[in-house]
This record gives C-alpha cells, structure tokens and sequence, in this order.
C-alpha cells in the first residue's frame, strides 16, 4: 500500500515553526509580522480563500489587514492602494487574491507589488530569482509541495519527475525546485502528446491540470511518488459538493507514497503563505 502523505500534519508543524518565528521577531522588533490581503468583488470562493488565510495569520500571531473592495474598483485606485501598502512599514506582505475582475490588468497590479513583500512570489523579479536559484519568495503551492516532497527525499538527483501543467502559479514553479535539486524534470501540458508514456518513467509525479481522475493507475512506475496538486469541486448526485483530484487515487496502491484530496498539497498552501510572511518580515526588518 502506498503511504498516504499527510499534508494537514506537515502543515501544522510548519505553523507551529512559523508561531514560534512570529515570537522571536516580537521579541526582536517589537512588533509581528503584517500581512496584507486584498480581496476585489465578491466570488465566493475567493471569499472562503481569504477568510481561511486571515484566520491561520491570527492563529499563528501575524497581523492581518484585509482591504475588500468593490468589483468595479478603479484600477488607478488599486495602484494607489499597492502602492500605500508597499509603504506601510507594518506589512511585511501583500496578497491580491486571483482572480481579479476582467476590467483589471492582473500582470500590472502584481508587478505593483513591491517584490520583498510579494508572499505570493508572483512578482517578476521573484520569479526571476527562481529561475536563477538566487533567493526570493517562492509561489506557495510549489513551496507546499517541495517541502512535502522534501519529506521523502534527501537526495533527488537523476531522479526522473513529471510535472503535470506548466501553470506560472504551479507547474512552472515547481519544475524549477525540482530541476534546482537536479532531478531530471520533463514539464507536460494540454498538448502533450503520449503524456502516459512520459508520466509512466517518473520517480516523481506531480499532477497540477485541474482534470479529475486524468492520472489512473497505469500511468504510474510502482514506487513512484505521486503528488496531486488539482482541485476541482464536484456536486455529487447527492447535492454535497466534494473535491476532487487529478488522480485515479483508489489506483495507487503500487505507488511508494501519495497525497490526499483534499489533506494534501491543499494545507500546506496556506502554510507556506504564513511561512512566506515570515520569511519577508525577517528580510524586511534585518537587512
Ligand atoms: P491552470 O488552468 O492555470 O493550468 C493547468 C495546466 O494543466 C495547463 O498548463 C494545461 O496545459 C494543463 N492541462 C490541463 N488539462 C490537461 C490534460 N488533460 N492533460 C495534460 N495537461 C493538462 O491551473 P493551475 O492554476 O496551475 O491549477 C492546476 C490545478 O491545481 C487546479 O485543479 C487548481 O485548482 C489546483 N490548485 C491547487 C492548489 C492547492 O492549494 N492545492 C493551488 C493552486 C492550484
């Protein structure tokens, strides 16, 4: 049987690390860690993203500062408002939940961002750093999943991984940690063709396409790891809404470990979004 990667687990302690660095810089500077999360209109489901990341800040003791505005905001009105949080000397970090409205350039207002406060590590210059392995604020879900993977491997290299999406929010990222650890990395997508055959020689398996069920069980070399980053919501027969991945899980078993949906990447995103915080109040504050 394959294990079954508890990401609620691994995600706790990295917040009990995270509670006991939010102490330290307290102690050290007088004040926690701010974090600034921007919520444009009113979907629902950017709603429920927003209230979980504001209630982990206050559990962990960084301070939260939500501005929710109206749909159809100005987007000079964002910027100025970027650009006051940028100034702010209590935020260490600043979020613009996706996705805006259409009206909005989403690449402007990111760029905006002050790259030492951007937690998301969507900022050119952080994306920049990535791709040259010097530094800077990684995306959270990659973070997630590299830290879980981490778990399991003190050495990757010549290891074999498939990554499922070349997304700037997942697949690209993480195929730059991977290939970081030199694993030997082949980067997949929409018109891949003979994906099975590719997914069939990784040691490491990471499905971020956000295609229910596309992974099954043949696609998998046995003792393979597989890390399911998709979530897609699904109203079942029985009106109750469930998540679901990207991979046939009840086909796992020849694997060596997988992650859950939901208990998996899904935890340790926001997580390594506190931990990010963290990490941009350390550089804000002692350098
Ligand atoms: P995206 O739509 O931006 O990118 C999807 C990628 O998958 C694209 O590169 C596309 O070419 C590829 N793809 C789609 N269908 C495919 C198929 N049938 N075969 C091969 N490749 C295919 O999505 P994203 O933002 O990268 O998110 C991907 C999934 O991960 C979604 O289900 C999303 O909900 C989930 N997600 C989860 C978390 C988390 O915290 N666990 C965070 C971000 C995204």
């Amino acid at each position: 049987m394959a294990i079954v990667i508890d990401g609620k687990a691994v995600a706790a302690s990295l917040r009990e690390t995270v509670s006991a660095d939010v102490a330290e810089i307290v102690a050290r500077h007088g004040r926690p860690p701010g974090l600034a999360v921007v919520l444009v209109g009113n979907d629902p489901a950017s709603e429920v993203y927003v209230g979980n990341k504001m209630t982990q800040c206050r559990k962990v003791g960084i301070s939260s500062f939500e501005h929710r505005l109206s749909p159809d905001i100005d987007q000079n009105d964002l910027i100025l408002l970027i650009d006051a949080l940028n100034q702010n000397p209590l935020i260490d970090g600043i979020l613009v939940q996706l996705p805006l409205p259409s009206e909005l350039d989403a690449g402007l207002i990111l760029d905006r961002i002050n790259p030492a406060k951007d937690v998301d590590g969507f900022h050119p210059v952080n994306v920049g750093r990535l791709s040259t392995g010097t530094g800077g604020l990684i995306p959270c879900t990659p973070l997630g999943c590299i830290t879980l993977l981490d778990g399991l491997f003190s050495d990757y290299r010549g290891l074999n991984a498939v990554v499922i999406g070349k997304s700037n929010v997942v697949g690209k990222p993480l195929a730059l940690l991977l290939l970081d650890r030199e694993c030997t990395v082949t980067v997949t997508h929409i018109a891949t063709r003979n994906l099975a055959e590719i997914t069939r020689h990784a040691d490491i398996l990471v499905a971020a396409a956000g295609a229910v069920g596309l992974v099954r069980g043949n696609w998998v070399k046995p003792g393979a790891v597989v890390i399911d980053v998709g979530i897609t919501r699904v109203v079942g027969d029985d009106g109750k809404t469930r998540l679901l991945g990207d991979c046939a899980s009840d086909e796992m078993d020849h694997a060596r470990a997988v992650t859950p949906v939901p208990g998996g990447v899904g935890p340790m995103t926001i997580a390594c979004l506190l931990s990010n915080t963290v990490r941009a109040a350390r550089s804000i504050l002692e350098t």
